[in-house]
């Protein structure tokens, strides 16, 4: 389905019904807690927003990238964080495609209706970083089955999974397993790391785990690629939600700056708070172009697509931080406070912000520049 077919304005109306109990107190009280979001996970699935990219043969609406990435802005518009949502919603793709029927039809019903949380990639190791080339972690033939050694960090909601997709290293390549932690979760140990986000991060160790071929997903050495086709649009995921961040910091600071009055006059008639607060708003618009303009891409199978979504992963999360600096300055000392929602705001805009590879891929693929890495 691609977005021509889709009212997007009717689902904004019916997300922003469904979000309305879950607005800015309900997560600062999460983010103070460190806590996972319960209710409206709960109230995501009841909606039916987890088979947003499932196809219909495992229960899932199949509406498309640009449904999801309405949904992933929208939460993060009214003041939330899209993290498990856009988890849930995104990660099943690497089943949907390189899984086998027999793990498709065993866990994506359970995806689309909640019961089976997918929320965690575990790619990301101490010494190796972002290059994914180099991993330690390890699955060695043992028999009809494999033997896993792991070590991985700053993995997201880890703790709070069923299905993990680890990636390892296998005498002929990367290659991903797909842990079903109800099963080997006790072989599974996981540790929370202390982040400026209430991203519920943790690092992962596995040690001499056997585990059956048939965890095994997608082709042994195809890990890698098998990833990467999900990654245009889990950048243009990234791009909305920036969006839905800075969106959020916009729309109060303007309530703000007409309200709030200094030396006589509202804030916002002073060009040095009005100005920032247009070139953030300029910079938003402009990256949202681009993420329509990659899901264009993207929905039309073009190869363009994800260059086209790089640029708008690195634009939207640029002007996130654009937003929120320009917010600082309308807010003034308020905006530190928690009353306010935009130091929480803030914090999660960093999340976003780590584009060098991004601009490296940019750089040689669209550009012609010589390879960096
Ligand atoms: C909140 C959060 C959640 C995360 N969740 C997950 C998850 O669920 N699963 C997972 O696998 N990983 C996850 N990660 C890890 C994330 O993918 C890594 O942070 C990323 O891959 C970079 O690794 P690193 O932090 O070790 O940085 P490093 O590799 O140490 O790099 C440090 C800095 O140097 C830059 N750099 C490195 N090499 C180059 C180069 N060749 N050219 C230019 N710049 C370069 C990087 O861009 C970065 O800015 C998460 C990270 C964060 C912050």
């Amino acid at each position: 389905m691609t977005t021509s077919d889709v009212d997007l304005e009717d689902i904004r109306r019916n997300l922003r019904a469904t979000l309305a109990p879950f607005g800015p107190d309900y997560w600062r009280e999460l983010d103070g807690a460190r806590a996972f979001p319960d209710a409206l996970f709960a109230a995501m699935a009841e909606g039916g927003w987890f088979g947003t990219l499932i196809p219909e043969r495992w229960g899932g609406a199949d509406v498309g990238p640009a449904v999801a990435s309405v949904v992933v802005e929208e939460i993060n518009r009214a003041g939330g964080d899209a993290t498990t949502v856009n988890a849930q919603m995104a990660i099943c793709g690497t089943l949907v495609r390189d899984g086998n029927d027999e793990q498709r039809q065993r866990y994506l019903p359970g995806v689309v209706d909640g019961s089976v949380r997918f929320l965690s990639v575990a790619a990301t190791e101490p010494d190796s970083g972002a290059d994914m080339s180099t991993l330690l972690s390890t699955a060695r033939r043992d028999g009809d089955g494999w033997v896993l050694q792991a070590s991985k960090v700053l993995i997201s909601l880890a703790e709070h999974t069923r299905l993990m997709i680890l990636l390892v290293s296998t005498d002929e390549g990367p290659t991903l397993f797909l842990l079903d932690l109800d099963e080997v979760g006790d072989a599974v140990e996981r540790h929370p790391i202390e982040m400026i986000t209430n991203r519920l991060t943790t690092s992962v160790f596995i040690d001499e785990l056997r585990v059956p071929d048939s965890v095994r997903l997608g082709p042994v050495g195809g890990g890698l690629k098998c990833l990467m086709k999900g990654f245009a649009p889990r950048r243009v995921f990234a791009a909305a939600e920036a969006l839905g961040n800075a969106r959020f910091m916009l729309d109060r600071s303007l309530v703000h700056a007409k309200e709030r009055v200094t030396f006589d006059r509202p804030i916002g008639q002073n060009q040095g708070v009005q100005y920032p607060l247009t070139h953030a708003y300029a910079s938003v618009e402009a990256a949202d172009l681009m993420r329509w303009d990659a899901l264009r891409l993207i929905e039309a199978d073009d190869p363009g697509a994800s260059g086209r979504s790089a640029l708008a992963k690195i634009l939207a999360s640029e002007a996130a931080w654009e937003t929120a600096r320009a917010a600082l300055t309308t807010f003034g000392g308020w905006a530190l406070s928690a009353d306010y929602h935009v130091e929480r705001k803030l914090r999660d805009t960093t999340v976003f912000v780590f584009n060098n590879l991004l601009l490296s891929y940019v750089a040689e693929r669209v550009l012609g520049l010589p390879k960096a890495y």
